[in-house]
């Protein structure tokens, strides 16, 4: 299983309104950009990882909507990356607005997640 790192499109990568089409998509995150474009410069094997691919999404053609995220990768990276919606024990770390991190074996969480969980009930 080849290493690779994992970045997630949508308000991670790109800014991302719930308004949007499947089709639209929004403006590079300059951070996240520049700490992608430094996994790229180490040789990394980078990935973008979104659930817009998945399967039947908004009726849309997955393959259609690769090819929107490959272009805006292409504009804003200045190379076309793998886009998937596939995790396999090769990812090293991923980067994603919606993650928890979860110290491994012990089920920790880093940071304070009170608001989102009293949001959620739990
Ligand atoms: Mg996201």
């Amino acid at each position: 299983m080849s290493p690779w790192v994992g970045f997630d499109f949508d308000k991670t990568l790109a800014t991302y309104d719930i308004s949007y089409d499947i089709e639209q998509v929004g403006e590079p995150i300059k951070p996240t950009v520049d700490r992608l474009k430094k996994y790229l410069a180490k040789g990394y094997d980078v990935r973008i990882f979104t659930a817009r691919i998945s399967s039947g999404k908004d009726n849309r053609n997955p393959k259609f909507i690769k090819s929107i995220i490959e272009e805006w990768c292409v504009k804003h990276i200045g190379r076309k990356l793998p886009v998937t919606n596939i995790k396999d024990h090769g990812l090293l770390i991923f980067y994603d607005d919606k993650c928890v991190q979860v110290e491994p074996n012990t089920g920790r969480i880093f940071g304070d997640l009170s608001k989102e969980e009293e949001l959620l009930g739990i």
